[in-house]
């Protein structure tokens, strides 16, 4: 052992074994580069990617959400809060219409908290309405704790042409138009616009979340 150490290390360990350290190192610069530019370029998310939520319009620019809570319960990371109200067709002092969804009940409260939530997905198969889907927006990083929890106007869809910002009356007909899709060709409002020409200008916009 002792006539070993004296010897010193070989020609090979001297020479060839630095080099071959860096092997990989040579290898890897003749490659493609695959590092992401991000968030300078950003690059689409796959069709179905999960990011966050958004409470879906009908066509007239009622809420679909009914304000069930189904989601809140169907959701394992206990992220979503729904307080419902009934909605109410009596005019109020100004005459306006109080009716924010088609139907009984609306979400009067909505509120997901991006601090818990998973993107799982299970809220939005549980909804009975497709009030609630995802959108691809990834974005959701902040510095304080109070901005992640999105309120029921961070998390509503805009209004799209031929929308109305409820609460107002049912444009598309009585409740069973609605959920069937008949949306049947009754005035908007006092404006010359039916309702089937409002369905046909506004898609609903589940579809493109
Ligand atoms: S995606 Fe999953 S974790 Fe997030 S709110 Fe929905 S059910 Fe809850
Ligand atoms: S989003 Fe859907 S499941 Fe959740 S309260 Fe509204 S209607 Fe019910």
């Amino acid at each position: 052992m002792a006539e070993q150490s004296q010897k010193g290390p070989s020609l090979k360990e001297q020479f060839w074994d630095p080099v071959a350290g860096f092997g990989v190192t040579f290898r890897t610069m003749f490659r493609k580069v695959v590092t992401e530019q991000y968030p300078k370029e950003k690059f689409p998310t796959a069709p179905r990617f999960h990011g966050r939520h958004q409470l879906n319009r009908w066509p007239d620019g009622l809420e679909k959400c009914v304000g069930c809570e189904l989601c809140a319960w169907a959701c394992p990371a206990d992220a979503i809060y729904v307080e419902g109200a009934q909605n109410d067709d009596t005019p109020d002092a100004d005459g306006n219409s109080q009716r924010y969804s088609a139907g009984e009940r609306y979400g009067r409260v909505y509120q997901i908290n991006y601090l818990r939530c998973i993107l799982c997905g299970l809220c939005i198969e549980a909804c009975p309405t497709r009030a609630l889907t995802m959108t691809n927006e990834y974005e959701l990083a902040d510095d304080n704790r109070a901005d992640l929890i999105y309120e029921k106007s961070d998390l509503l869809a805009p209004l799209l042409p031929g929308m109305e910002q409820p609460p107002h009356p049912q444009r598309l007909g009585d409740e069973t138009a609605y959920y069937r899709g008949e949306n049947a060709a009754t005035p908007v409002d006092a404006g010359d616009r039916p309702a089937a020409s409002v369905a046909a200008q506004a898609p609903s916009q589940e579809e493109t979340a």
